[in-house]
């Protein structure tokens, strides 16, 4: 079978936009180019309604109901509008959050901000598969927590929280629960309530639906959870994130939402299986690669790998066929090796030697068989080339 290339093997920075999901878009790039706010004419109603029905799409695939979805640009707004919204409209209440080591830095960058002002943190460490423990966050939370945001699938080595242990810990004690979902949605069953979430964000891309667009999700009740706005102007989503609405983009979001739906069971099975070949056959001509993160709780489209003695900035360059990374795209501008790597207990040397691989329900036989041959013959030309010099 003719692989066609470069093989991208890097869905956790983004994934291929569904053919469907594309097609699903573009009457609303051409014709339906109204403006879901307009009340008053055809061209409004048509882009309210392609709005509504991604709602609902959106919100099923977390088991949430259309309306305590609010629509933002992506999980880095979602998670801003998390955490910096609901530490201004309950810092009457307390000033304390609590998360993770290794956590995006979509949310360790607004939780810093918080802690200049005025909040305290707490970052629980994580042990070497990459789990918080539980009795650590018991402990952690007093009289003065109003947060806990833990993420519910690593996008680095793909470890998933128990999520329903963590939201019953938090319910129990009044304290809301918020989860950076991004890399979870689609590739493992989530559900709002059985999961005790209050807050959970996430976005299209990495689901392959479109750039630009996310979610929030903010359960209802009494109270209802109510993040103070972070964009005001024209009080669109029911004042909680103003400006005109990305229609296409919600429209791809909830088609991708819907076949993920459908297509989750299926692709999570053949997706789980190329990536235990992948792995399987690196550690046949590779004996002494480790593979991070946990050995049963972790996605299935994920591998971390380090490959001891061989940096990962070169053999990528050895391999300009393959789309892989080192790590967190967001980070990769920065030299510091990663910091989930280094909290599950890495040395700074292995975690600058150490392979990202995100598969995806496109990847194919092919490409695993292809990105095999390729990693093997580049890591051994990088530990020969590093032997030579030494
Ligand atoms: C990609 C990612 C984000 C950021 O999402 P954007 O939609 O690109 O802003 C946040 N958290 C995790 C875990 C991610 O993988």
């Amino acid at each position: 079978m003719a692989v066609s290339l470069p093989v991208y093997l890097d869905n956790h920075s983004t994934t291929m936009p569904d053919p469907r999901v594309v097609e699903a878009m573009l009457p609303y790039f051409t014709e339906r180019y109204g403006n879901a706010a307009s009340r008053q004419h055809e061209f409004g109603w048509v882009a309210e309604a392609a709005v509504e029905l991604a709602r609902k799409q959106v919100a099923r695939i977390i088991g949430a109901t259309p309306s305590e979805i609010i629509f933002t640009s992506g999980a880095t707004e979602s998670l801003n509008l998390a955490i910096l919204g609901i530490a201004a409209s309950l810092r009457h209440r307390g000033r304390h959050l609590i998360t993770a080591v290794t956590e995006h830095r979509a949310v360790l960058d607004p939780v810093r901000y918080l802690e200049g002002d005025g909040f305290r943190v707490t970052r629980l460490p994580v042990d070497r598969f990459g789990l918080i423990d539980l009795d650590e966050l018991r402990e952690a939370i007093g009289n003065e927590t109003i947060l806990v945001t833990i993420m519910s699938a690593n996008n680095e080595i793909g470890t998933i929280a128990p999520l329903q242990k963590i939201g019953e810990i938090c319910r129990g004690r009044g304290v809301l629960f918020h989860t950076d979902a991004t890399q979870a949605v689609s590739r493992i069953p989530l559900d709002v309530r059985e999961g005790r979430i209050d807050l959970l964000s996430f976005s299209a891309h990495k689901m392959h639906g479109p750039k630009g667009v996310g979610a929030l999700f903010c359960r209802a009740g009494q109270p209802p959870v109510a993040p103070s706005a972070q964009i005001l102007g024209g009080g669109h989503e029911r004042g909680f994130r103003s400006g005109t609405l990305n229609v296409p983009a919600i429209v791809g979001f909830g088609k991708a939402a819907e076949l993920a739906i459908a297509e989750m069971e299926q692709s999570r099975t053949r997706v789980a299986s190329l990536r235990d070949r992948l792995v399987h056959e690196l550690r046949e001509d590779l004996d002494d690669l480790c593979v991070n993160g946990h050995p049963t709780e972790r996605l299935d489209n994920n591998a971390s790998i380090t490959f001891p003695h061989a940096k990962a900035d070169s053999v990528i360059m050895e391999m300009k066929d393959i789309a892989v990374s080192t790590g967190a795209a967001c980070s990769s501008a920065t030299p510091e090796p990663s910091h989930v790597l280094q909290a599950i207990g890495l040395t700074k040397e292995d975690a600058a030697s150490t392979l990202r691989f995100g598969l995806s329900k496109f990847t194919t036989e092919g490409d695993i068989d292809y990105a095999i041959g390729r990693v093997v013959r580049s890591v051994k030309a990088v530990r020969a080339r590093s032997m030579a010099i030494a």
